[in-house]
C-alpha cells in the first residue's frame, strides 16, 4: 500500500486495549478508521474523539458483534456506506474464558470459538465482493502465541487462535490473485485488560521466562500492524511474532 493516506481500515473491538492502539496508529499514519465495539460506545466514541485531530469525520464508531454472521455483515456494509471503499480490515475482536477442560462446558468452549474465530472469517466474507472489486485489500488477523504454543487451562482459545493461522493461510492463497494480503499476528503477554487479570505473582513468572525482559504494550502490536499494511505488499499467509521472544518457531 505504502501510504495509508486515505485508505479506510477497520478495526474490530477497537473501544479498548490492541484494537484501540491500532486503530489509533492507523489514524496517525492517514487512515480514515472505523472503530468497531460491541457493548460499550462510549470507549470507542473517545477513540473517534482522540481520532478527530487528524480532521473531521475521518474516524467513526460502528456497534456490531462481530460473532454473529448478519451484524459481521452490516459492520462492512455501513463502512462502505460511509466511506464506500474497504482497504484494511483488522480482525482484533476476541475474549478468553479460561477453565481447564474438565471444568469448561460446551458453551464456554463455543463461545470463544465464534468470538475469536469465526468473526474473522465472516468479517472477511463480508468485505470479500469489494476487496474482489477493489483489486487491492489487507487484512490482517490477530491470533496469539498460545494458539502456536497452546496454554493450560487454555484449550478453547488456543484452538480458536490456531484456527486463526490455518484460515489466514488460506484465505492468503484464495485471495492472492486480487492482490489481497492477508497475514495474522500472534502477540505474547500484552499488557491490557485482557492480561490485567493475571494475578501479580504470576506476571512476575511470566516476565521471568520473556527473552526481552517485559510485558509487551499494545504500541508493539500497532506497529507490527501498521507495518504490513503500509510496507507489507509482497508479505501474505505469513504469522508475525510480536512476543519479546516467548516463544520462538
Ligand atoms: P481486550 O479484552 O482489552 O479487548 C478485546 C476487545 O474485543 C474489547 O474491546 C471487546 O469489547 C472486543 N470484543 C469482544 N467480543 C467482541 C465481539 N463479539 N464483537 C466485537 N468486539 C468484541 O483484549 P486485548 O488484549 O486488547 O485483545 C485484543 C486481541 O489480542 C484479542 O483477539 C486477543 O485474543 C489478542 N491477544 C491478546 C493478548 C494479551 O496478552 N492481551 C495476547 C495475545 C493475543
Amino acid at each position: 500500500m505504502g501510504n495509508l493516506e486515505d485508505a479506510v481500515a477497520v478495526v474490530t473491538g477497537a473501544g479498548r486495549g490492541m484494537g484501540r492502539a491500532i486503530a489509533e496508529e492507523l489514524g496517525s499514519a492517514g487512515a480514515r478508521v472505523v472503530v468497531n465495539y460491541s457493548r460499550s460506545k462510549e470507549p470507542a466514541e473517545e477513540v473517534v474523539e482522540n481520532l478527530s485531530g487528524n480532521g473531521a469525520g475521518r474516524a467513526v464508531a460502528i456497534g456490531a458483534d462481530v460473532s454473529k454472521a448478519d451484524e459481521a455483515q452490516k459492520l462492512i456494509e455501513e463502512t462502505l456506506e460511509r466511506f464506500g471503499r474497504i482497504d484494511v480490515l483488522v480482525n482484533n475482536a476476541g475474549i478468553t474464558i479460561d477453565r481447564t477442560m474438565r471444568k469448561l462446558t460446551t458453551d464456554e468452549w463455543d463461545r470463544v470459538v465464534q468470538v475469536d474465530l469465526n468473526s474473522c472469517y465472516y468479517t472477511v466474507k463480508a468485505a470479500l465482493p469489494r476487496f474482489m472489486e477493489q483489486e487491492s485489500g489487507s487484512v490482517v488477523n490477530i491470533s496469539s502465541f498460545v494458539g502456536q504454543a497452546g496454554n493450560f487451562g487454555q484449550t478453547n482459545y488456543s484452538a480458536a487462535k490456531a484456527g486463526i493461522i490455518g484460515f489466514t493461510k488460506s484465505a492468503a492463497q484464495e485471495l492472492a490473485r486480487y492482490n489481497v494480503t492477508v497475514n495474522a499476528i500472534c502477540p505474547g503477554f500484552i499488557e491490557t485488560d485482557m492480561f490485567a487479570v493475571v494475578p501479580e505473582e504470576v506476571k512476575d513468572r511470566i516476565r521471568k521466562r520473556i527473552p526481552l525482559g517485559r510485558i509487551g504494550e499494545p504500541g508493539d502490536v500497532a506497529r507490527a500492524v501498521r507495518f504490513l499494511v503500509e510496507d507489507g505488499d509482497y508479505i501474505t499467509g505469513q504469522t508475525i511474532n510480536v512476543n519479546g521472544g516467548i516463544y520462538m518457531q
